[in-house]
């Protein structure tokens, strides 16, 4: 038994909806089950959230958002209150990464070592940019004082998905809290735990009721009653292409309201025969598709390009490290690959493993494993061979399996790495830094790292082009999507 797995025991949950401050049962009473997958045992129930419940909670965050409380406190104090948040986040850093272990299979590494402290620097971001977005006086006609100013656009609904459910809610509050809004969260229903106790600690830190609210639910219930309910003023989405799309429509079946999304991806990971450093690029390829959230990243270099003349060389190099990463416990700080989300994904991934087996080589893994006698656990998975158009080419698998396609120059690689109808990220690796910059020019995507693999941070916008969004996460820009532009007009 590891020391996680000790603390793990003693672990209390928070199971019902927060809302104006307190949690509170479910309307109906009705709840979900919230199972780990990598031992398939029932953690807890916890509420399930519907339209009532949804709107209970945006009344709250109008009722909040209208008395000014937090709308219209100094940017200061709210700065001070997010400052204080970001620091909770670490002084209950274990508690919160053991949430997010248990509830979506994540290692342990992943969710104290990365998850905790990016939750929290993102938090601090926000807190420190709350007093520093100022206005505009704009230029127009002698006689006139033109104000442009930021407000905050009002009650904020905010849909996360379950891959990195403590970053997720920090990506979307640190904003939208900062630029003085009131916010309706719905967390996954396979991740609810880490939002229910961050909502916690919020208020611990300051914020005041009715400013935060988090439903739990299913998505079909509690998130389209918040992409539909006509006092939620913008939605700031996080899931798939499809589940967005869906958004979109509801925004357009309702108020209006504007729609954020950060959707999937399929990242090309382009790498030329003049790179300096295979064993690297070998080391950052494994590392984001097998060795890091199981590979269930939007952004993950799910796409390996090669060019023809290494081909055999890097692919023989990868498969080789890849090889040594079994799926283990995710409690143990030596795993590196942890359990998926749940027994559907894991279906569904080896549904396009099994696609794979009809249009590519398998040349490692493919196999669902269990450890220690049970949960969702998969092999880490590579297919060679890929043509462009394979589906396995096109579609995101979302875990841990790598496509590895060919290409003989640069103008075929570009092609390759553009031909899906995503555009979130893409890596290219070679050492002339004119044909680097030729072509992350050229890729449509929001983030192109150049011998490096998917970098982010607080300071950098995050996105997409095509399907993989509308909008950025992250950066002063995500602040853009939370205010809203007034102009006053003063005529002396
Ligand atoms: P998902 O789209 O199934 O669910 C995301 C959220 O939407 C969940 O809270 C879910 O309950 C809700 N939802 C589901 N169906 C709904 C409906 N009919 N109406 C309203 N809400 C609904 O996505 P997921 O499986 O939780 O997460 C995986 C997806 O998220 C992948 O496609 C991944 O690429 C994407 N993702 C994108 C980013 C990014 O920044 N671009 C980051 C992380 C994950």
């Amino acid at each position: 038994m590891t020391r996680w797995s000790e603390r793990a025991a003693s672990l209390t949950f928070r199971t019902q909806a927060f809302i104006n401050g307190a949690f509170v049962d479910s309307l109906t009473g009705e709840t979900f089950d919230s199972i780990n997958p990598a031992t398939d045992r029932l953690l807890t129930p916890v509420a399930s959230c519907g339209e009532g419940d949804v709107d209970r909670a945006v009344r709250a965050a109008r009722m909040a958002f209208e008395s000014g409380v937090w709308s219209r406190a100094a940017p200061q104090q709210r700065g001070a209150v997010l400052t204080r948040l970001a620091e909770l986040i670490i002084e209950h850093g274990e508690e919160l990464a053991l949430l997010d272990t248990l509830d979506m299979g994540k290692t342990i590494t992943d969710s104290f070592g990365t998850d905790v402290p990016f939750a929290s620097s993102v938090i601090a971001y926000y807190a420190q940019a709350a007093d520093k977005l100022g206005g505009e006086v704009a230029p127009t006609a002698p006689g006139d004082l033109v104000l442009v100013t930021r407000e905050p656009v009002g009650v904020v609904g905010a849909i996360i998905p379950w891959n990195y459910p403590l970053d997720m809610c920090a990506w979307k509050l640190g904003p939208a809290l900062a630029a003085g809004n009131s916010v309706v969260l719905k967390p996954a229903e396979q991740s609810p735990l880490s939002a229910l106790r961050l909502a916690e600690l919020a208020s611990e830190a300051g914020l005041p009721d009715g400013v935060l609210n988090v439903v739990p639910g299913f998505g079909e219930r509690a998130g389209a009653a918040l992409g539909r309910h006509m006092d939620v003023d913008c939605i700031t989405f996080t899931g798939s292409t499809e589940v967005g799309k869906l958004f979109l429509t509801y925004a357009g079946q309702s108020n209006m309201k504007a729609v954020w999304l950060e959707t999937g991806g399929k990242s090309p990971n382009v790498v030329f025969a003049d790179t300096t450093d295979l064993d690297h690029a070998a080391d950052m390829a494994v590392f984001d598709i097998f060795g890091c959230n199981q590979g269930e990243i939007c952004s993950a270099a799910s796409r390996l390009l090669v060019e023809a003349s290494i081909h055999d060389e890097l692919v023989e190099r990868i498969v080789a490290r890849a090889a040594e990463i079994r799926p283990g416990n995710p409690l143990d700080p030596a795993t590196r690959l942890g359990a998926l989300v749940d027994r559907q994904h894991l279906e569904r991934v080896l549904g396009y493993v099994r696609a794979g087996e009809a249009e590519a080589d398998l040349v490692l893994g493919g196999e669902a494993v269990s450890v220690d006698g049970a949960g969702a656990f998969l092999e880490p998975t590579l297919f060679d061979h890929v043509q462009p158009g394979a589906r396995i080419a096109q579609e995101e698998i979302f875990g841990p399996v790598l496509a590895v396609l060919t290409f003989s120059d640069e103008e075929q690689a570009v092609q390759i790495a553009n031909d899906t109808i995503y555009g979130l990220a893409g890596n290219v690796w070679t050492r002339d830094m004119s044909k680097a910059l030729r072509v992350a020019s050229r890729l449509r995507a929001g983030t192109v790292s150049v011998n490096t693999i998917d970098r982010l941070s607080p300071q950098t916008p995050f996105g997409g082009f095509k399907q993989s969004g509308i909008g950025r996460d992250l950066s002063l820009h995500a602040m853009d999507k939370f205010t809203a532009l007034k102009t006053t007009w003063i005529a002396y």
